[in-house]
């Protein structure tokens, strides 16, 4: 009879070993977020480089440019999207700012142009 309890009560140590060490990797897996909270890193959403959105970014998303030319969406001196030349449409980068700032309360970092 003693056998048939101790069987079960090992299996829940085993199980509940299983289950903190699942939770652990769990924890170590998480510290990006305080870093993105910073505002300097990429949090997968603004492109800090280049002042736009990260999916709509063609100059860090190559993929992206054959659209972009496709809807002769293209700026061929900048060799960037030209909805995305703040050198051609200043009023862009403000544009992409506001974006941002209605995300984050604060202007986004120069973009590098
Ligand atoms: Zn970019
Ligand atoms: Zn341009």
């Amino acid at each position: 009879m003693s056998a048939r309890i101790r069987l079960p009560l090992a299996v829940v140590l085993v199980a509940s070993a299983w289950f903190i060490g699942c939770n652990k990797a769990g924890n170590n897996a998480a510290p990006a977020n305080p870093v993105a909270e910073e505002g300097l890193k990429h949090d997968g959403w603004w492109c800090d480089e280049h002042g736009v959105p990260e999916e709509i970014c063609a100059l860090c998303n190559v993929k992206l440019v054959a659209d972009f030319k496709a809807k002769g969406d293209w700026c061929k001196d900048h060799e960037r999207p030209d909805s995305q030349c703040f050198v051609c449409h200043p009023e862009k980068e403000t544009e992409f700012a506001a974006q941002y700032e209605a995300k984050y309360g604060k202007k986004p970092p120069k973009a590098q142009m």
